[in-house]
C-alpha cells in the first residue's frame, strides 16, 4: 500500500470512518461550483470551508465584484445556478479598451458577433449566495462551515480526513479549492510556478456623474491597467492595478485627493466620477500549481492556478475547472470506474491545460505590451489597435476567445 501523507500528524488508528464519495476543500465560488454541477449525481459530497465569507462593502456593493464572460453565463444557466442571480447581475453590452498614450483604442460590442451581451459583472457575495441556494435543492451536499481539515491521508484505495469537529470521513478524492494559497496544495507539497507582479488591485465602487449604459472601460496605464465595470444603479466598480507603493499612496489619499487622480487617469469618461466608496487591495500574482492533480487529489480554481486580473478571467476559468471535474466523476461512476484513480483525474487535466495555460500566456503578453515604455513599441502598439479596431474578423475572433463563447459548450450534469 503507498500511503502519502498530507500532513504531519500520525495516522489515525482504531476509528471508525465514514465513507462518503467526495470531500472538497474551500467553498469559495469554485468549490460551491463543483458541489452544485454534482448536486444531483447521487453523491454523497462533503464540502468544507473554514470561515462564512464576509463581504467588503463599498458603497453598498460588495467590492470583490467578477466579470462572468457570457460562456460561462451558459454554464451557470445549465447548472440553475442562473436563476437565482440572473436579477442581480449587471449586463455588459460593450467595451471600450485604451492606452496611457490616448493612440488608437478599441471598442467591442457585443451585437458584432450577434449576442446581447459580452457577459455579466456579480458581486462575489451574490455568485455565492446564489451557488449555496442551488445546492440547497439537495440533501446530498453537506456544507460544513466554519470547519477545517486537520488531517488527510491518501491511501491507495482511498483518502483519510480528520476534521476539527472530530468527525472522521473516508473518501475516494479530495478537491482543493482553498484557494491561491490553498492549504491542501501544500500538505501534498506540491510546489508553483510563481510570478509577483509586486502591484496590488485596489477595488472599490465608484459613482460617474452620467450613466454607464452597460459599457466596461479598460485603460492600461505605463503602471498598470485600470477597469471602470458597470454595476447597479448607475454605480460602477474599479480595480485599478499599480506597483505596491503607488497603491499604497492611493490607498492612503483622502476620498476627494483619490477621485481627483482617479479622474485624471480616466480622462472624463461617464462625465467623471464623483463618488468613491471604501477601498480595498489585493496583492497581484500570477501562480502555476506544479501538479494539478495526484493520486486521489486535484486542484481546482485559484488553488491550481491564479492569473492577473486585468481581462476578469479568474474566476473564469475556475468555474471550467469545476465542471471538467464534475463531468469526469460523473462519467467515471456510470462506467464503474474509480473517480480518485489518477487515470480519471488526468483526463480532467489534459482537458483544463490547453484553457489554462493559454489563458496565462495571453495575460503575460498582454501585461508586458502594454507595460513597455520604448517609444517605438509604444507607436507599434497604438497601430496594432487601430487595425484590430478595423480588422473585423480578428475583432470578432478575439472577442468570441474573451467571451469564451468558442469553449465547448460543457454537457448538463445528470
Ligand atoms: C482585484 C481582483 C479582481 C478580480 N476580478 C475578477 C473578475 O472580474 N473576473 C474573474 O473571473 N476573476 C476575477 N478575479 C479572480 C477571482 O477573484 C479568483 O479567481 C476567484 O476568487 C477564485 O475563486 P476560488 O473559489 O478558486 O478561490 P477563493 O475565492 O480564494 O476561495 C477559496 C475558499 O476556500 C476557503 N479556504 C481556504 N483555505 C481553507 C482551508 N484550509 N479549509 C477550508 N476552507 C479554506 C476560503 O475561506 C475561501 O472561501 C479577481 C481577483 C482580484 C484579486
Amino acid at each position: 500500500m503507498t500511503t502519502s501523507r498530507v500532513n504531519s500528524s500520525k495516522p489515525i488508528k482504531n476509528t471508525h470512518f465514514e465513507q462518503v464519495d467526495l470531500v472538497i476543500v474551500g467553498a469559495g465560488m469554485v468549490g460551491l461550483m463543483l458541489a452544485a454541477a454534482l448536486r444531483h449525481a447521487g453523491l454523497h459530497i462533503v464540502l468544507v470551508e473554514r470561515a462564512e465569507a464576509e463581504a467588503r462593502l463599498s458603497l453598498g456593493l460588495d467590492c470583490r465584484v467578477s466579470a462572468i464572460v457570457q460562456g460561462n453565463v451558459n454554464i451557470l444557466q445549465s447548472t440553475g445556478v442562473w436563476s437565482h442571480l440572473q436579477k442581480l447581475a449587471q449586463p455588459m453590452s460593450s467595451m471600450r479598451i485604451w492606452d496611457g498614450q490616448e493612440q488608437g483604442g478599441i471598442r467591442f460590442d457585443a451585437s458584432e458577433i450577434d449576442e446581447e451581451t459580452l457577459g455579466y459583472l456579480v458581486e462575489n457575495q451574490h455568485l455565492v449566495v446564489a451557488l449555496k441556494a442551488t445546492l440547497k435543492e439537495s440533501a446530498d451536499v453537506e456544507l460544513l462551515c466554519p470547519e477545517a481539515v486537520v488531517s488527510v491521508l491518501r491511501h491507495k484505495s482511498g483518502v483519510e480526513v480528520a476534521l476539527e469537529s472530530g468527525r472522521l470521513l473516508k473518501t475516494p478524492l479530495i478537491v482543493g479549492a482553498d484557494g491561491a494559497r490553498s492549504w491542501l496544495r501544500e500538505q501534498a507539497d506540491i510546489d508553483v510556478f510563481s510570478r509577483d507582479y509586486e502591484q496590488k488591485g485596489i477595488v472599490a465602487t465608484v459613482k460617474p456623474r452620467f450613466g454607464h449604459q452597460g459599457t466596461a472601460f479598460q485603460r492600461f496605464l505605463s503602471t498598470g491597467p485600470l477597469a471602470l465595470l458597470p454595476m447597479h444603479d448607475g454605480l460602477c466598480s474599479i480595480v485599478w492595478s499599480a506597483s505596491n507603493k503607488m497603491a499604497d499612496d492611493l490607498l492612503a489619499l483622502p476620498d476627494n485627493e483619490f477621485l481627483l487622480a482617479l479622474n485624471l487617469e480616466l480622462g472624463g469618461v461617464l462625465g467623471g466620477i464623483i463618488e468613491v466608496g471604501a477601498r480595498a487591495a489585493f496583492p497581484l500574482k500570477a501562480q502555476l500549481s506544479k501538479h494539478i492533480v495526484r493520486p486521489r487529489l486535484a486542484l481546482i480554481g485559484d488553488a491550481a492556478h491564479s492569473i492577473h486580473p486585468l481581462a476578469g478571467l479568474g474566476v473564469n476559468l475556475g468555474l471550467r475547472d469545476a465542471m471538467v471535474l464534475a463531468q469526469q466523476i460523473v462519467d467515471a461512476r456510470k462506467f464503474d470506474e474509480d473517480w480518485g484513480d489518477v487515470s480519471v483525474l488526468n483526463r480532467y487535466m489534459k482537458t483544463r491545460l490547453p484553457d489554462v495555460l493559454a489563458t496565462m500566456v495571453s495575460m503575460e503578453a498582454l501585461h508586458r505590451t502594454f507595460t513597455v515604455q520604448l517609444p517605438a513599441w509604444i507607436t507599434l502598439r497604438g497601430l496594432g489597435m487601430k487595425a484590430m479596431g478595423n480588422a473585423g474578423l480578428v475583432k470578432q475572433l478575439l472577442m468570441k476567445n474573451s467571451t469564451g463563447l468558442n469553449l465547448p459548450v460543457p454537457r448538463t450534469i445528470e
